[in-house]
């Protein structure tokens, strides 16, 4: 991996965490040393109840707390939702977007992606974009063709390289203990870096971190981020226990 741009090693707790859990956190912030933050960042992205306290636990440990997501509107008449300026004001510095779960669950659509990440841009939150291939689309040998157009599409058009992170995450791999090989991972992540390169120029495409996420664990994350072109990695269920998060982050030392 090249270590241009720092690794971002992020965790999604999904619908996972009450105030209890938030004691993991507090364990990963002990042993995340001054060695290991020179050569990673960190982010746990809990969801919204514990969002605030989670950015006051995790204050001084150099850990970043980040949200799920975000409504593309930032006040009104938007019943449940949650906008990027309030997750601002919680204290988090992140904010996921165009997770598949969302895409899927809520119908979520790459204009509605792209929309949420410029709203969690202009309010200085760092938006990573989730982009991904189904099976069917990956067997049909698509996967990369899918990728590039979703990159195009939920990334917005005024997007600013240094508040945007990309998480290629298979939707095959999440949850399933699946993983592609290091030669599809690979191919992907060139073909992303390639297309950044083109939309915002040479120097600040190579800068945006390009995240693997599905079934990353602690066995398999020293080779995952060794890839070229992967600069971290978003993990689901393994981030909601601090030994195994913990154990990927010093993968990388
Ligand atoms: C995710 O949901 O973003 C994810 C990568 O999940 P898991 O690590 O559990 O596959």
């Amino acid at each position: 991996m090249s270590q241009h741009p720092k690794p971002l090693i992020a965790g999604n707790w999904k619908m996972n965490g009450m105030r209890a859990n938030l004691s993991e956190l507090g364990i990963m912030g002990a042993h995340f040393t001054p060695e290991l933050r020179k050569i990673t960042d960190l982010m746990i992205c809990p969801p919204f109840p514990v969002l605030g306290l989670a950015a006051e636990m995790a204050r001084g440990t150099g850990i970043h707390i980040g949200a799920q997501d975000c409504h593309e509107k930032y006040s009104g008449a938007h019943t449940g939702d949650v906008s990027a300026n309030m997750i601002f004001d919680a204290g988090a510095t992140a904010v996921i977007v165009g997770h598949s779960e969302r895409r899927i669950d809520h119908k979520e659509r790459d204009t509605t992606i792209a929309s949420k990440a410029q709203a969690a841009m202009d309010v200085g939150l760092q938006a990573i974009v989730c982009i991904g291939e189904t099976k069917t689309e990956r067997d049909a040998g698509r996967a990369i063709s899918v990728v590039r157009r979703q990159l195009k599409a939920s990334v917005p058009a005024q997007a600013d390289p240094q508040k945007l992170v990309i998480a290629y995450e298979p939707v095959w791999a999440i949850g399933t203990s699946l993983t592609p090989t290091n030669a599809d991972i690979l191919e992907v992540h060139a073909a992303i870096r390639a297309d950044l390169k083109r939309v915002f120029g040479k120097t600040a495409g190579s800068e945006v971190r390009i995240l693997y996420g599905g079934s990353v664990k602690p066995n398999n994350a020293r080779e995952i981020l060794a890839l070229d072109h992967v600069n971290g990695a978003l993990v689901g269920g393994a981030s909601l226990k601090a030994a195994d998060f913990m154990a990927i982050a010093t993968a990388l030392a």
